[in-house]
């Protein structure tokens, strides 16, 4: 399998090329050249295997020029070796209203994020070797609050790595904070910029696709490439959760074989729900998509207008980390829905960034329809979900899950068809503790260490060690700069002219 760049079609790499570039030269994407197709007998063929079992079948199938060994042992790795804290990696749990809530975070960092970015450094170090390039790879990361810790874990200590990370300095919880600025390690970096997610975004993609800025990387015997989901390394282990969780549905008779059942995805930077897309596209039966937007809606808009527009203003919510207005892998959607057309993704994404707005044509917003429907959250319907969640189950749940569990009962109680319900929960709800604590009527009036205990106090559920160990670590990144400032800071930390 190659894969090309969205905004040039005869660009064609291998996935190791795609997985150490990152992103493309010219800014494009790399999407695979055919998405690989499952029957009902292959489902059943990966029942009643391990989660890293079944991961490695289903890279093989994008990963072409990785061998078995190298897939079973990157996903052994990162799956097999204890950082999850449960043996099954991801678990769903059925909520009083018969949805089920398909739990992505009990990695090491409490967030989504770790199902993939706990494999990409494997990924990575072997895609270095396949391609032989001899080189440093400097990993350049914006994040809204999640990655970037996900990210910082993952490649810690990975030799030959370098990883920095730029975060919206009051645009992440204090526990997101905190996590970022005591992350240990000889290689990593943490940085604040002063501005949004998208600036921090922004500025990465620019120094990233700097002719001046590779040259002097290569000079110094160091290349780029990216921990965010613009790489296809995040987003393949994205794609295999959702195949996993439809075989899990069906060994636990949740399913039948072939059952649809429709897939709401809490979304941000449209990586998540992209993945749950590709997965539709192999085979898994899902129905419907419902993207799930907090108050910063550009992608309720687009879906129901055909028209996205970033002009307008950016909203810091108690969903930090889908507090984004430019939504990266659009593009990838874009690319496969019109039938590859590179021209037309070159011209739609030279006016976002250029008009900060594009418009698809009718007949594509209508297919888009066909398979996705959106809608929009504001903070106080958030936190009267969490509160209404706990009192009818005694659950927690996070802001940004619950965010998705607004929209997957107002889509349910909206459609005339009954489908089952499956909500992708994206984060521990003590990562956003402040919020979660006053949605189920709590006192907030505390440092965020006695938030963690009044939470579980409340609620009887365990505070996930990792957030608990923070209050006696040192913080040692309190570097702040403005995004204009970002390539500058790169030179000088990464020691280059
Ligand atoms: C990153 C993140 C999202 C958004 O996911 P995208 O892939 O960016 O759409 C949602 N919830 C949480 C908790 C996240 O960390």
């Amino acid at each position: 399998m190659f894969y090309h760049s969205t905004r040039n079609k005869a660009l064609s790499v291998s996935s190791a090329e795609a997985i150490a570039q990152g992103i493309a030269a010219d800014g494009g994407l790399f999407v695979p050249d055919s998405v690989p197709e499952l029957r009902e007998e292959d489902f059943e063929a990966l029942k009643g295997l391990s989660y890293a079992e079944r991961a490695a079948r289903l890279f093989k199938l994008y990963l072409t020029d990785f061998t078995d060994e190298e897939l079973r042992e990157c996903t052994h790795n990162a799956y097999e070796t204890g950082s999850f804290e449960t043996p099954d990696v991801q678990e769903i749990t059925t909520l009083a209203d018969g949805s089920m809530l398909l739990e992505l975070w009990h990695g090491p960092t409490c967030a989504f994020k770790d199902m993939a970015l706990q494999i990409l450094p494997h990924f990575l170090t072997r895609s270095i070797q396949k391609t032989g390039i001899d080189r440093e790879v400097v990993i350049l990361t914006a994040t809204s609050g999640d990655t970037g810790k996900a990210a910082l874990a993952g490649f810690q200590d990975v030799p030959g790595t370098r990883i920095m990370v730029f975060y919206p300095e009051d645009g992440v919880s204090s526990m997101q904070k905190r996590q970022m600025q005591t992350q240990e390690g000889e290689n990593v970096r943490v940085c604040a910029v002063k501005g949004n997610f998208d600036d921090c975004q922004n500025g990465v993609k620019a120094i990233f696709t700097d002719p001046e800025m590779q040259e002097a990387l290569a000079r110094n015997g160091m290349q780029f490439s990216s921990a965010n989901s613009i790489n296809w390394g995040r987003l393949v282990p994205q794609i295999v959760y959702y195949v996993s969780a439809y075989v899990t549905m069906l060994e636990k008779g949740i399913l039948v074989p072939g059952q649809r059942f429709v897939l709401t995805v809490p979304t941000g930077n449209f990586g998540n729900i992209l993945a749950a897309w590709y997965a539709k596209q192999m085979g898994v039966p899902v129905q419907h998509l419902v993207c799930a937007s907090n108050i910063n809606k550009v992608l309720t808009d687009f879906i129901d207008t055909g028209i996205y527009d970033r002009n307008r203003d950016f909203h810091a919510t108690v969903s930090p980390s889908m507090d984004i207005l430019i939504s990266s892998n659009l593009e990838r959607l874009l690319y496969h829905m019109t039938g590859e057309d590179d021209a037309q993704i070159r011209e739609w994404f030279g006016a976002l960034k250029t008009a900060g707005r594009y418009e698809i044509p009718a007949e594509l917003k209508n297919r888009i329809q066909a398979e996705f429907s959106g809608s929009f959250w504001d903070d106080a319907a958030t936190k009267d979900m969490i509160g209404k969640v706990f009192a009818e189950n005694g659950y927690l749940s996070d802001t940004h899950t619950a965010v998705g569990i607004c929209a997957a009962r107002d889509y349910t109680a909206k459609s005339a068809e009954k489908y089952p319900m499956l909500i992708a929960s994206t984060a521990n709800p003590y990562k956003f503790g402040k919020a979660v604590l006053e949605a189920i009527g709590g006192d907030t009036d505390a440092d965020e260490y006695e938030i963690l205990d009044r939470l579980q106090e409340k609620s009887g559920m365990k505070i996930p060690a990792a957030l608990a160990d923070l209050k006696t670590k040192e913080v040692l990144f309190r570097d702040s700069v403005a995004q204009d400032q970002m390539p500058a800071y790169v030179r000088e930390k990464l020691g280059i002219q």
